[in-house]
């Protein structure tokens, strides 16, 4: 550690190592860099006078400045914008139904010791807490544009789930992790079974409205917005 009479600051997860996380600021502005990264300081001796004034700059550009957040935020919304108008109009198998499919069986077995309609309801149900847990994990730290992609994941499991409903009566699609079909065994227990097609229409509207609502919460997030105007004063001491 050098004594030159500046903080030390250890910025815990910025940099690569904690040799590498040793850095010097300006002691007139450390306490807010390290409220914003929730790094932990701990002074050195008298504050030296030396300035590092590009330094605390970098770092309030590290700690990303409204502008790079507000771009983020907008090629996020675009990006799933994009997703969800595919999912809307051509939605298939595809990559994020393999993340489904984990959770769908680590949902059946989490659900095996509440009887068979909610082990074989389970798998679906499992599907769906993954991206409502997600959601509501990133809702609770205020990262609403986050949530907004874990309420559209929530839309494309139900378009999925859709899928598997669809096929009670066929039995077409190939099983994994038992022999059992699902959506069959389920429909069949409520007496739905020759109603498989109605059932799955209506899962997939449910989820297209996930869908929707997820995209528009995200774009209206990144919507740029004008700066707030300052209240004009009316004189009138009101
Ligand atoms: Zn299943």
């Amino acid at each position: 550690m050098d004594g030159d009479g500046r903080w030390n600051l250890l910025l815990d997860g910025l940099a690569g190592s904690p040799a590498e996380g040793w850095l010097r600021i300006d002691q007139s502005g450390p306490t807010g860099y390290a409220a914003a990264r929730g790094a932990s300081f701990r002074p050195a001796e008298a504050p030296g006078s030396s300035s590092d004034v590009a330094l605390g700059a970098w770092l309030r550009r590290g700690a990303g400045s409204a502008e790079d957040q507000g771009m983020g935020r907008v090629a996020q919304a675009g990006l799933l914008a994009l997703y969800g108008a595919w999912l809307l109009f051509g939605y298939r198998w595809h990559f994020v139904d393999g993340a489904n499919l984990l959770f769908h069986e680590a949902g059946h077995v989490g659900f095996a010791l509440f009887g068979p309609t909610l082990h074989m309801l389970g798998g679906t149900l499992g599907q769906l807490f993954f991206p409502i847990a997600a959601g509501l994990h990133f809702a609770r730290r205020e990262r609403f544009q986050d949530a907004a992609v874990c309420v559209v994941w929530l839309g494309e499991s139900l378009m999925n789930v859709a899928v598997y409903a669809a096929d009670a009566q066929a039995q077409a699609l190939p099983l994994v992790g038992g022999e059992i079909h699902d959506w069959h065994w389920l429909l069949s227990r409520w007496g739905l079974l020759a109603h498989c097609a109605s059932v799955a229409r209506a899962i997939h509207v449910l989820g297209s409205l996930a869908v929707v609502a997820g995209v528009g919460a995200a774009v209206a997030m990144a919507w740029p917005r004008s700066a707030a105007q300052p209240e004009q004063a009316t004189g009138a001491g009101l």
